[in-house]
C-alpha cells in the first residue's frame, strides 16, 4: 500500500501492495524484500510465465482527462515497466475487461473478488466452475475505498493491491506460488476533486505523475514486491522543511517507497532498488554484478537484530540515493508463525541480510537503517511491524565494500559484512512465534479521516490472509 503524505502523520493517502512471481525456479538465495514469504522465508510469487490482468471497463476521471483508453493505457506502461526490467521472462498481458457495473452492488464486487478466486486455486477448492480474473478494479469516485476500509477512506488512499491466497489453504504455511492478484486504484483525488459531507478534503489533487508512480507501485505489489525506503534522510528532511524538498529529489527515491514524497512528489519512475529486487524475486542472474552479505548485530556482537533496513550507498557524491540498494534483516528468515510480524518470530539467521546489484568497479558504504516509526501496518516494510526502534541508524566508517570483479560474468559475494550497532541485546525479543497478526496488507493509518469502519465485510477475511 501506497500512502500519500501531505500532513505526514495525520493524512496519508495509501497505496496498497501485492506480489509477482515468474516462471523460474529462484536459486536458494535470499530474494528482496517480497511482500510475502511462506513459513521457511522463501517468496511468494507468481510461477506463471504469462499473467493476465482484467481491467473494469471504466476511466479513472473521464471528466477530468483520464477516460478509459488512457488508464487502461497508464496500467498497461505501468506493467510494462516492471516486465521490461533487464534479464525479466514475465509476459504480462490485458485480457477481458470486467464490466463497468462490478463496483455498483457488493455482490457483484464479490462475485469476482471472492467467489472468483476459488477458481484459481482448483488444487484447494476442486475443479473451477468460471474464470480465474486477476482484477484491477478502477473506482472514479473512491466509493470502493470508503466500502472497503472505512467512511472518508477515498481521501486517504490512492489504490490497493496485492495478491490473494486461498483461505483455508492445507498448505498455507508453506505455499509460495501466487495465482491471483488484485488491485484497485482511486480516482477522487484526481480534479475535479470528490468532495464529501463529513469528511476532509483532498490533502492534494493528484496529477498524471501522482497516477503514474501509484499504478506502477500498486502493480510492483501485485507482482510481489513489498516496500523499501533506501533514503529516508531526504524523505525526512522535506516533511520537516518541506521548501527543502525540491523535483530533483525524486530519482532518489524507489517507487516502493511506502508513502508519497513530500510536496505531493512521487518517486520518478523505477529506482535501481525496485529492479534488484524484483530480479531477486525472480531469480534473474546476477553474476555481472556484486552481492553482499552478513547480518546485523545488537552492541554485544552477537545477538542478531531483525528488522533494519541495510542500505549499501554508492560512495561518489551525487550517486549516493541512486547507486542504492535496501534490504530489510530478517526479511528471508524461517519463521514460528506464518503470520505473526514480531521481531522473535524467526528461528534462525535473524539479522541476515543480502545486498545484489553493486556495479564492478564502485565503492559503497553499507548502513543500517531504522525504519521509519509511521510505516506501519499497510505502509510497513516486512517483516516487523511496528518497526523496531531501539537503536541508532549507522553507517560505521570502516564498513565499505568495493565490487572487483575478475572478469564478466564473475562478480560474486562479498560476504560476512556484519554491522554491529547501538542496540541493547536484552531489547532484542527472543524467538517467539506470538505477537501481533497483521490485520491486512492494505491496513490504512488511522487517521482522523476515516471516522467510521463501515465496510464490505466480505474483504476481511481476505484481506487477513495478505500477510
Ligand atoms: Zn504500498
Amino acid at each position: 500500500m501506497r500512502k500519500k503524505n501531505s500532513n505526514f502523520y495525520l493524512q496519508l493517502i495509501s497505496k496498497m501492495g501485492a506480489f509477482l512471481l515468474t516462471g523460474f525456479t529462484a536459486a536458494t538465495v535470499l530474494a528482496g524484500n517480497a511482500l510475502d514469504t511462506n513459513i521457511n522465508g522463501n517468496p511468494v510469487v507468481w510461477k506463471q510465465g504469462t499473467i493476465t490482468y482484467n481491467p473494469m471497463a471504466a476511466g479513472l476521471k473521464p471528466g477530468g482527462g483520464f477516460d478509459q483508453a488512457t488508464t487502461l493505457q497508464i496500467i498497461d506502461e505501468s506493467f510494462q515497466a516492471w516486465e521490461d526490467i533487464e534479464g525479466i521472462s514475465l509476459n504480462i498481458v490485458g485480457g477481458d475487461t470486467l464490466p463497468a457495473n462490478v463496483l455498483d452492488s457488493q455482490e457483484n464486487f464479490t462475485e469476482v473478488f471472492e467467489t472468483e478466486l476459488a477458481n484459481c486455486y482448483p488444487e484447494v477448492f476442486g475443479p473451477a466452475n468460471g474464470p480465474c480474473r486477476n482484477p484491477i478494479f478502477i473506482s472514479e469516485d473512491g466509493q470502493l475505498f470508503d466500502n472497503l476500509f472505512g467512511q472518508c477512506a477515498r481521501f486517504n488512499i490512492l489504490g490497493v493491491a496485492g495478491p490473494q491466497l486461498p483461505a483455508d489453504d492445507p498448505e498455507e504455511n508453506t505455499r509460495t506460488e501466487v495465482k491471483r492478484g488484485w488491485a484497485a486504484v482511486n480516482g477522487a483525488c484526481i480534479s475535479p476533486e470528490e468532495s464529501v459531507d463529513g469528511c476532509n478534503s483532498c490533502p492534494f489533487t493528484a496529477q498524471e505523475s501522482n497516477i503514474r508512480a501509484t499504478m506502477m507501485h500498486e502493480l510492483g505489489h501485485f507482482l510481489g514486491v513489498h516496500h523499501a525506503m533506501v533514503n529516508p534522510e531526504e524523505f525526512v528532511a522535506g516533511i520537516n522543511d518541506p521548501d527543502s524538498f525540491t523535483e530533483d529529489k525524486i530519482t532518489h527515491f524507489p517507487e516502493m517507497f511506502p508513502t508519497s514524497l513530500p510536496n505531493g512528489l512521487d518517486p520518478a519512475g523505477l529506482h535501481k532498488d525496485d529492479h534488484e529486487i524484483f530480479k531477486a524475486l525472480y531469480g534473474v542472474d546476477n553474476n555481472d554484478t556484486c552481492t553482499v552479505t552478513g547480518k546485523v548485530y545488537a552492541s554485544d556482537g552477537s545477538t542478531e537484530l531483525r528488522g533494519a533496513e541495510v542500505r549499501a550507498t554508492n560512495v561518489t557524491p551525487g550517486q549516493e540515493f541512486i547507486d542504492a540498494v535496501a534490504f530489510v534483516s530478517g526479511t528471508n528468515a524461517p519463521r514460528l508463525d506464518r503470520y505473526a510480524l514480531n521481531q522473535g518470530n524467526c528461528t534462525q539467521d535473524c539479522g541476515s541480510y543480502e545486498l545484489r546489484g553493486l556495479t564492478p568497479g564502485e565503492t559503497y558504504q553499507i548502513c543500517a537503517l531504522k525504519i521509519i516509526n509511521v510505516f506501519t501496518q499497510g505502509s510497513r516494510l516486512p517483516p516487523v511491524d511496528p518497526p523496531f526502534q531501539a537503536f541508532t541508524s549507522t553507517c560505521p566508517n570502516s564498513l565499505t565494500v568495493t565490487c572487483d570483479c575478475t572478469g564478466n560474468g564473475d562478480c560474486g559475494e562479498i560476504n560476512n559484512v556484519d554491522i554491529v550497532t547501538d542496540a541493547n541485546p536484552d531489547d532484542i525479543e527472543k524467538s517467539d512465534g506470538g505477537g501481533n497478526v497483521d490485520s491486512g496488507g492494505c491496513s490504512l493509518y488511522q487517521s482522523q479521516e476515516i471516522k467510521t469502519v463501515k465496510v464490505w465485510t466480505a474483504m476481511q477475511k481476505t484481506l487477513r490472509k495478505f500477510k
